[in-house]
C-alpha cells in the first residue's frame, strides 16, 4: 500500500516542480544521485573505477514535454560522453526514451537516440536503453532493435515483474542482445505484471539462466544482472559457477549508493560489477522510486531530518 503511494506520488507533477527546491530532500536524494553536474558525476565514476567498478551514467530526466527540453536532454548526453571520452574513465551511459522525447514520437526519440549512440560509438563506449513503464515496451524495444542492427554498440532492459518478459528475453537472446535484467520499478497492474514478490522473483531466476546459459552466450549474448536482492545474486552465482560462465561474459549491476559493500566484495571476488550513477537536477522521480523500493528508507530520512 505505502509502496503504491510513494510511486503514485513518483508520478505527481506538482510535487516534482515543489520538492526539487527544497534543501531537505535535495540532501536526501543525494544518498542515490550523484550530484547535479557533470563533474560530480565523474567524480564518482573515477572513485568506483578506483576501487575496479565500472559505471554507467544516467543524465536524471523522463517525460519531457517539448522538443527543445528533448534536444537539450541529447545535448547533455553528448557533452557527457565527451566527457567519459577525455577522462578514459571506463563508463556506459543509460538513456530513458521518455527524457529524449518518446511522448512526442518515435521519429523524434530514435533521431535523439541515434546522435548519442553514435558519439558513445565514437568515443569507444555502449548504451543502454532503461525501461519504462509497460505502455513503452514494445516502442521501446522496436527502437532499441534498430539501432543496435545500425550501430551494435546498444543493449536493452527487461523486467522480471512482466509476463511477457519470457518471450522477450527468449527472442533477445537469438539477437544476440545485451540485456539487462531488473525486477522492475514501476506500478504495473496484474494485467501485465506478476502481484507476488514470489514470482517476480522465480521468474528473475528463470529469466537470468536463459541469458547465461551457453547456447545464448555463443550467439554474443550477455546479460547483465541488476539486483540487490542476495538471493537473486546467489542464484546467479550458483548457476555461473554450474554452468561454467566466464566472468567476463555476464556482470552485476547495483544502483548508487545501495549496498555498497555488497558491490565491493563482489568486485574484490572477481566479478564485473557495474554501478548505475544518476545525476542532474530532475531526481525526484528517480529518488521517490527508490524509497517505494524500500520505504523504511523513509523512516530513515524522516528521522534525520527531526535530529536536525
Ligand atoms: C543497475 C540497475 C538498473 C536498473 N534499471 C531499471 C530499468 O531500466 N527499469 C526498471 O523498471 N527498473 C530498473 N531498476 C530497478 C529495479 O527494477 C528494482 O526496482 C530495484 O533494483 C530493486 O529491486 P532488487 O532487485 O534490488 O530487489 P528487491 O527485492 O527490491 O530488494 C532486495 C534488497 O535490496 C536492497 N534494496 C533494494 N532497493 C533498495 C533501495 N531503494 N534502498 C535501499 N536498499 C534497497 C534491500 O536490502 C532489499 O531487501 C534497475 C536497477 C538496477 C540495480
Amino acid at each position: 500500500m505505502f509502496r503504491s503511494i510513494l510511486l503514485w506520488l513518483s508520478r505527481n507533477k506538482t510535487l516534482r516542480t515543489t520538492a526539487i527546491r527544497w534543501g531537505f530532500a535535495r540532501r536526501a536524494a543525494r544518498r542515490f544521485v550523484a550530484g547535479e553536474t557533470i563533474d560530480d558525476a565523474i567524480a564518482t565514476i573515477r572513485e568506483l573505477n578506483a576501487q575496479g567498478i565500472t559505471a554507467t551514467l544516467d543524465h536524471l530526466g523522463e517525460n519531457v514535454e517539448t522538443l527543445d527540453d528533448a534536444r537539450r536532454a541529447t545535448d547533455d548526453y553528448v557533452k557527457v560522453l565527451d566527457a567519459i571520452g577525455i577522462s578514459g574513465l571506463q563508463s556506459h551511459v543509460s538513456v530513458k526514451l521518455t527524457a529524449l522525447g518518446l511522448d512526442l514520437g518515435d521519429d523524434v526519440c530514435r533521431a535523439n537516440v541515434a546522435r548519442i549512440v553514435a558519439k558513445a560509438k565514437e568515443v569507444g563506449t555502449r548504451v543502454r536503453i532503461d525501461m519504462e513503464s509497460v505502455e513503452y515496451t514494445d516502442r521501446t524495444l522496436a527502437i532499441y532493435r534498430d539501432l543496435a542492427r545500425e550501430y551494435g554498440n546498444v543493449g536493452i532492459v527487461i523486467q522480471s515483474y512482466l509476463y511477457r518478459s519470457e518471450a522477450d528475453i527468449a527472442a533477445l537472446c537469438l539477437e544476440g542482445a545485451h540485456v539487462r535484467l531488473c525486477k522492475g520499478a514501476y506500478k504495473e497492474s496484474p494485467t501485465h505484471a506478476f502481484p507476488k514478490k514470489a514470482d517476480v522473483d522465480a521468474s528473475y531466476v528463470r529469466l537470468m539462466k536463459m541469458l547465461l546459459s551457453a547456447n545464448v552466450r555463443a550467439k554474443g549474448t550477455r546479460g547483465a544482472l541488476a539486483t540487490h536482492d542476495v538471493k537473486m545474486i546467489d542464484a546467479t552465482r550458483q548457476f555461473a559457477a554450474d554452468e561454467q560462465v566466464p566472468r567476463d561474459e555476464f556482470e552485476f549491476q547495483m544502483l548508487n549508493g545501495i549496498r555498497r559493500d555488497l558491490q565491493q566484495k563482489l568486485a574484490a571476488d572477481g566479478y564485473a560489477v557495474r554501478v548505475y550513477v544518476p545525476y542532474g537536477t530532475e531526481w525526484y522521480p528517480y529518488f521517490m522510486r527508490r524509497l517505494a523500493e524500500r520505504p523504511a528508507n523513509v523512516w530513515f530520512i524522516a528521522s534525520n531530518l527531526f535530529r536536525k
